[in-house]
């Protein structure tokens, strides 16, 4: 267990209190909800103002909520109602702030965790920045503490900030890599793997809910979770290795491979 990464938890969830009030467009509903009935991604699809999906199938928000399911069940892996849109996103740059890149671990790990996303051949890439054609940016910037935070997406475009307790500095990269890419992953919709009861990889600790955000069980993912079982658990091992497990790699490419 590593209890950096319960202050972490909390910090996630003040900021979503933030976030929650942000307004929700109605195609983003729209496709929300498809994704949660079942459909995937790519077979999404808008046209003006109007969402179909199977290429000519319109879709109405009213129709769409009447097609969610009650989800059942403890599964691994959530999101967040919002998303990133793709294909509108293409490349994500990480731009670190000057003095993030005073932080040589923490520098070293932004780089690893970058390469862990564009590992996973998603409709976007990620890039470090500053660079050109970014059609989002996350800016990284270093915090008092061992902590992290971010926050998740909105307007169809990831959290703009990932925080990092530059008192990880000394940690050891894999370290490091793991909790850029659990910020991250905040950042592109995903919520805690054991949102619902913290006591699966912190050892203790309850549930988060819904958090005004939405915790939807992404289709895919194993039934049973376990510390370890994913980059985007609420508390990580201590012997992580920084890369993404299975189920986290499922997760991902259902919602972003295009
Ligand atoms: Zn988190």
């Amino acid at each position: 267990m590593f209890k950096t990464v319960t202050v972490l938890a909390v910090s996630c969830g003040a900021l979503l209190a933030g976030c929650g009030g942000d307004p929700r467009s109605e195609n983003e509903e729209i496709r929300s909800n498809l994704i949660e009935a079942g459909f995937r991604a790519e077979d999404i699809r808008v046209v003006g103002e109007d969402t179909y999906v199977g290429g000519d199938a319109q879709v109405s928000l009213r129709a769409s909520r009447e097609m969610l399911q009650t989800g059942e069940g403890s599964a691994e892996q959530y999101r967040t109602t919002n998303l990133v849109s793709i294909p509108t996103v293409t490349k994500i740059c990480i731009n670190p702030s000057s003095m993030f890149n005073t932080y040589n671990r923490l520098s070293q790990g932004l780089d690893q965790a970058i390469a862990n996303y564009n590992a996973l051949g998603l409709c976007f890439s990620m890039a470090r920045g500053p660079t050109t054609g970014c059609s989002a940016v996350i800016t990284a910037v270093p915090i008092p503490g061992t902590g992290a935070s971010s926050g998740f997406p909105a307007g169809g475009r990831p959290y703009n900030q990932i925080s990092i307790g530059y008192g990880l500095n000394t940690s050891s990269l894999d370290v490091v890599e793991h909790i850029i890419t659990h910020e991250l992953g905040h950042a592109l919709g995903l919520r805690h793997s054991d949102y619902y009861s913290h006591a699966i990889s912190c050892g203790t600790g309850g549930n988060e809910g819904t958090a005004g955000v939405g915790a939807i069980l992404i289709p895919g993912t194993p039934a049973t979770s376990y510390a370890g079982a994913s980059l985007m658990n609420a508390c990580m091992l201590a012997n992580t290795t920084g890369e993404f497990t299975s189920s986290d790699i499922t997760a991902l490419t259902w919602l972003y491979r295009c």
